[in-house]
């Protein structure tokens, strides 16, 4: 048995109150597997974080007249005193928006960028004149082509649970107006360059259940579609680097992150050698039902 673990869980978004629903498929599932862990004499760490960025949360701290570092700050607290209550235990819970996170989100851009798998291209995208900013993700509503429910998300139908690819009826979800479709430059993730490590992984993983294999096995061949990781909104981490002003990285390019950056920050607190003993120990991702996620992490 390997004498050093980590164990983490999905990252609790900072934007309302975590229910059972959370607490039993997957923090308790953590929990009891950092104690049993801990118990056999491994040095076993649970870490979590509140995931604080991205505009749903934005929109909410303007909803509510506050600033969004003072609304992310309350969640962050309100979750860890709940889950605490439960006497879940982490040896550490920390946020997405923390230093360490967007100095560790900025330094993997930078190696990605470096290694030519980060591009500009430029995009149209609602602007509302009223409100003079970009509007992405939930910024827009209108109404689903698919089901023709009025009052949409642009990035989510809450009706039927697709993601429309163009709203109808567009209009700005904070003043109501009509927006206009504006060019701005965005940075792209190439995926595709990905593609054939995936594969290879996958089929010489024997581990994986059959189902979830296959399924992504066929995404993969499908063709991966490179990936938006910029937007042009206050609340994010910043993108370093020229034609980057008033841009922040999209929640999911710098929220899986902070495992790394908090589990660092923490072992190095203690004391600890955090890159080694990141790459040393098994490292067990408690993310919740339903979730496909692979995660390839070891650090150099
Ligand atoms: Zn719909
Ligand atoms: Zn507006």
């Amino acid at each position: 048995m390997n004498t050093k673990a980590i164990i983490t869980s999905a990252l609790p978004y900072s934007n309302g109150e975590i229910h059972l629903g959370h607490v039993a498929s997957t923090y308790l599932p953590a929990d009891v597997t950092t104690r049993y862990l801990k118990q056999k004499g491994v040095e076993a760490y649970y870490i979590c974080a509140s995931d604080d960025y991205g505009t749903p949360i934005l929109i909410q701290s303007e909803k509510e007249k506050k600033s969004p570092q003072e609304y992310v700050d309350y969640w962050n607290k309100r979750d860890y005193d709940d889950f605490t209550s439960f006497d879940i235990d982490f040896d550490f819970f920390y946020k997405t928006s923390s230093p360490e996170n967007i100095e560790f989100v900025q330094y993997v851009f930078k190696k990605l960028d470096e290694a030519g798998h980060i591009y500009q291209n430029e995009i149209v995208q609602f602007y509302c004149k009223n409100d003079k900013k970009f509007l992405p993700d939930r910024y827009v509503i209108g109404t689903c082509p698919y089901c023709s429910a009025d009052e949409q998300y642009s990035d989510l139908c809450e009706k039927c649970g697709r993601v429309p690819e163009e709203i109808g009826n567009p209009h700005c979800s904070i003043c109501g107006e009509t927006p206009v479709k504006e060019k701005t430059n965005h940075y792209f993730f190439k995926l595709k360059n990905f593609a054939e490590q995936l594969l290879e992984y996958l089929n010489q993983n024997d581990n994986l259940q059959s189902d979830v294999k296959k399924y992504v096995q066929n995404w993969v061949k499908d063709g991966l579609i490179d990936w938006d990781i910029t937007r042009d909104i206050s609340w994010g981490v910043p993108v370093p680097g020229e034609n980057a002003d008033n841009k922040v990285f999209y929640g999911w390019f710098d929220n899986h992150l902070a495992y790394i950056s908090s589990t660092m920050k923490f072992l190095n607190d203690i004391g600890k050698d955090g890159k080694s003993f990141w790459n040393d120990a098994d490292i067990y991702h408690f993310i919740g039902k339903d979730y496909i996620i692979i995660i390839f992490s070891y650090l150099q």
